[in-house]
């Protein structure tokens, strides 16, 4: 039987990634974004609004078994804490910890209907880590580590896994965007940005979108049917040293 999934901000990135990995390996992808992807049927849906998620996720437990839930919506904020206005927190909030917060509370009664379901969190190395600049960002991955943790625990007894997924520094519009914005402020050169990152990590290049799909498409199979509650680094060594 062709299994469903449940993916938030498919059409950039990792989330795309992730949107293409399913579907070619035969899932029915439904990916919940603010703009249309290339992979997946695309419903409009901003995961802050909270009975805008619960409607999209109760519609489509109508009429599918939801196999795997990836909250991987988010967006990146750099800022200490003193350069962090409380309206930024909660905007940042809302989307990393709240959108998550929301699919995961409006996937559980129909998982647990079928006592089975695979949840995951597109977390970052942010969530074992701390960065500089990265007060609010590091926060929310903290809180998603944290989201992985009480879902095992509170629903392993309905068969239900909960994971999350902590990638380093990965090449996607966000990191484009985030290299950017520090290079028009400092006026450092993005080619030499762009090589001092990937010096940085022990394996000497940063990852792909694709690579955080083969984690993610492992840990939603029954490969990894003994795994839950767990935080899954995979950041080319960054967080070893
Ligand atoms: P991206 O900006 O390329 O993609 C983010 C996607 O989320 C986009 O499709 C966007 O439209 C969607 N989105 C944004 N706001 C939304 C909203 N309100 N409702 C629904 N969808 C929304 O970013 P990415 O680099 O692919 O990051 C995806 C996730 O992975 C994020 O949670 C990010 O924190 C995490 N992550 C990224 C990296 C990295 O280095 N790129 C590393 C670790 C973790």
């Amino acid at each position: 039987m062709q299994k469903t999934l449940v993916l938030t901000g498919g059409s950039s990135g990792i989330g795309l990634a992730i949107a293409a990995k399913f579907e070619t390996n035969g899932f029915n992808v439904f990916n919940l974004d603010i703009q249309p992807g290339t992979f997946g049927k695309f419903i409009e849906c901003d995961v802050t609004n909270h009975s805008s998620v619960q409607n999209v996720i109760s519609k489509i437990a109508e009429q599918h078994k939801i196999d795997v839930l990836i909250c991987n919506a988010g967006k990146h904020m750099s800022a200490d804490i003193e350069g962090t206005s409380e309206a930024d927190l909660l905007a940042l909030f809302n989307l990393n910890v709240k959108g998550a917060f929301s699919a995961t509370q409006s996937v559980l009664p129909s998982m647990k209907a079928k006592s089975a379901g695979v949840i995951l969190y597109i977390a970052s190395e942010q969530a074992l880590v701390a960065k500089t600049n990265s007060f609010a960002y590091n926060l929310s991955k903290h809180a998603l580590a944290s989201m992985a943790k009480t879902t095992a625990l509170d629903y392993a007894k309905f068969n239900i896994r909960a994971n999350a997924l902590c990638p380093g520094t990965i090449e996607t519009p966000l990191y484009h965007n985030a290299i950017d914005r520090y290079c028009e402020q400092s006026g450092a050169d993005k080619a030499a940005v762009h090589a001092d990152e990937a010096a940085s990590q022990p394996l000497g290049r940063i990852g792909q979108p694709e690579e955080v799909a083969a984690m993610a498409y492992f840990l939603a199979s029954d490969e990894a049917s003994f795994v839950t509650g767990s935080l899954q680094v995979m950041d080319g060594g960054y967080t070893a040293g």
